[in-house]
């Protein structure tokens, strides 16, 4: 008695557990078909937009973060091949705002720090492939570092000069990568916040900083970026309202995956880019980086 009795109980949990795993996984396939149309979806409905970032452009010994104009030319020449179209920060701006069209491949093309190769291997490449790119520059190593030391391909930067060289060539739009915060001082990584700031004290840091260097650019450009670029890569969320004050429609990151942009501007919001290494081929980097 006591034995038939254990055995309907052990057949009765038997047939529980098979019923609760049977509900477990098709909550699970509908829950993950869900997740996947939805992701389709917004894949479907959205513009596949790869951001290339480059730092000095010079040599002839690539390393992470230094390609040689022969590799940079191998770039462009494979993205004009392959029907990628290098499309503008302004461009990107008006599609989000409806006020316009992106061609049919988009790429962009980003340059940080503001190097002097910038302008003396990179812009006549970018002329010679009709292409368009945003070097984004740091106010005090134009202000200080260029003007003491100008013009060596290897370490100089962007003089002002340079600059306006670069603008009125059509080919480059200028980003803000900080005035004064392209660094770890102490405890800050880039210009994200410190853990002992109270987010007054740092978004006032911040905007006295971006501030700075906007005016600076107007003051001798005439223009006046839309682009942002977070040195490294360090993002704090509190930066956020102060870029969107400050008027940048567009914020650049490290986080190396592809973008889908939308008609909503937020999506404009921290760009995923890839790091061109100099440590790989044309051909390497590019698939890497076309794969949706
Ligand atoms: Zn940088």
């Amino acid at each position: 008695m006591y034995e038939c009795r254990s055995a309907k109980r052990f057949f009765g949990l038997l047939i529980l557990d098979a019923i609760v795993f049977s509900l477990c996984a098709i909550f699970f396939f509908i829950g993950k078909s869900l997740f996947i149309s939805s992701a389709d979806e917004k894949k479907e409905n959205s513009v596949f937009l790869p951001v290339i970032m480059y730092h000095s452009v010079y040599g002839e010994n690539p390393e992470e973060y230094i390609v040689t104009p022969v590799q940079f030319e191998n770039d462009l020449a494979w993205l004009a091949e392959n029907n990628y179209t290098s499309v503008t920060a302004q461009q990107l701006t008006d599609y989000v705002n409806g006020t316009g069209l992106l061609p049919e491949n988009p790429v962009m093309i980003t340059l940080d720090d503001g190097c002097y190769n910038n302008l003396s291997d990179v812009l006549p490449l970018l002329e010679k492939y009709d292409m368009h790119a945003v070097v984004s520059v740091v106010g005090q190593y134009t202000d200080v570092t260029a003007e003491n030391d100008p013009h060596i391909p290897a370490y100089s930067y962007l003089t002002w000069e340079d600059i306006k060289n670069l603008i009125n060539s059509g080919h480059v739009e200028i980003g803000n990568h900080t005035y004064n915060m392209h660094s770890f001082k102490g405890e800050r990584r880039g210009c994200s916040m410190n853990p002992d700031e109270t987010e007054e004290q740092y978004s006032e840091l911040l905007r006295n900083d971006l501030n700075r260097l906007q005016n600076e650019i107007h003051e001798h450009t005439g223009t006046l970026p839309i682009v942002f670029a977070y040195p490294f890569g360090f993002r704090s969320a509190e930066s956020t309202p102060v870029i969107r004050e400050l008027g940048f429609s567009i914020t650049l990151t490290c986080t190396e995956k592809p973008n889908y942009i939308t008609h909503d501007p937020d999506c404009l919001y921290g760009l995923n880019r890839y790091n061109r290494s100099g440590f790989y081929s044309t051909n390497e980097f590019m698939e890497r980086i076309v794969t949706r």
